[in-house]
């Protein structure tokens, strides 16, 4: 069973018309799952994270502050990358709630997959602050939620999007029950993501180079990657599927088709199905070209319906 997390809130967050992480992100997205194809995917309303699912992973003092940063009109600078509008927090609140509910969801009796359509995007946002986009860090709501509620010990992170998942990484680099595993483009933003980080040996980054493309993806993957992930048996396999190491995404250089998408989706299925009982959330993050973010989001998610 494929459900699908999404709220109308999360087309709310308009950053403005500077900013290539734009509302109509997701509404390609959501447009290119509006077909027969995905008829039986079963279509969630995202309920809000709490406070409490958002301080597992964040300080009080982040929380707060976006929480309180509400303009009127207009939007709030917080960095070079990363604005609120009226919108924002509730935006920020359902794109979390919606990975936490996935995950409930998963790990209910029925399991299954998940897919979260939300924004802002969370990978990029640490303990402590918002940068890159993201004001909450989705997935790592999400793991936390996981391991404090359900029990969990195992809980793998695969993170394809073609930046380093910076945010995810700080808020479990010292958590061996948590595998956090990433590839992306190296040298690019947020400029972490070296091999020879590796937390408590539970961080696994590997760099691709600019110009790299399918072959170098896949290869990566297979021989590294997805062997690290078995080794592991996670209990519950999360994904941040960012789509902008496309090759026609503007933010980056690598060179991967929608084709990669589906390839790579497979291949993170089969390790579910292997050790956690199939049982896999997904989440957005990036993907700025939106012919190219809707086909391979809608490659992606054809996958994990094939689940
Ligand atoms: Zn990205």
């Amino acid at each position: 069973m494929l459900r699908l997390y999404t709220h109308a809130s999360c087309l709310q967050h308009d950053p403005g018309p500077a900013q290539p992480e734009s509302p109509a992100r997701l509404r390609a997205v959501l447009q290119a799952l509006d077909h027969d194809r995905f008829a039986a995917i079963d279509r969630v309303e995202a309920p809000r994270a709490t406070r409490e699912q958002l301080l597992r992973v964040h300080t009080p003092e982040h929380v707060e502050r976006i929480l309180a940063i509400a303009p009127d009109e207009g939007t709030v600078r917080l960095d070079e990358d990363t604005l609120m509008s009226p919108g924002s927090a509730q935006a920020a609140l359902r794109a979390a709630g919606a990975v936490v509910a996935a995950v409930d969801a998963v790990l209910g009796a029925d399991g299954g997959q998940a897919f979260c359509a939300v924004r802002p995007p969370g990978h990029h946002a640490t303990p402590d602050r918002a940068m890159g986009f993201c004001l909450f860090n989705n997935v790592a709501v999400g793991a936390a939620h996981a391991i404090a509620e359900h029990g969990l010990k195992r809980v793998a992170i695969a993170d394809f999007d073609v930046h380093h998942g910076n945010g995810t990484q700080d808020i479990f680099a010292r958590e061996p029950r948590v595998l956090f595993i990433s590839s992306h483009q190296m040298p690019l933003y947020p400029e972490t993501g070296r091999a020879d980080e590796r937390g408590v040996g539970n961080i696994v980054n590997a760099p691709l180079s600019p110009g790299d493309g399918s072959y170098e993806f896949r290869e990566l993957w297979e021989s590294t990657l997805i062997p690290k992930l078995h080794a592991f048996k996670p209990q519950l396999l999360l994904i941040s599927a960012g789509f902008d190491a496309h090759r026609n995404d503007p933010l980056a250089d690598l060179r991967l088709g929608s084709e990669d998408y589906a390839w790579i989706t497979q291949r993170l299925v089969d390790v579910a199905r292997a050790h956690a009982q199939g049982r896999l959330v997904s989440t957005l993050e990036g993907g700025y070209n939106l012919l190219a973010l809707s086909t391979s989001a809608a490659a992606h998610v054809g996958e994990l319906l094939e689940a």
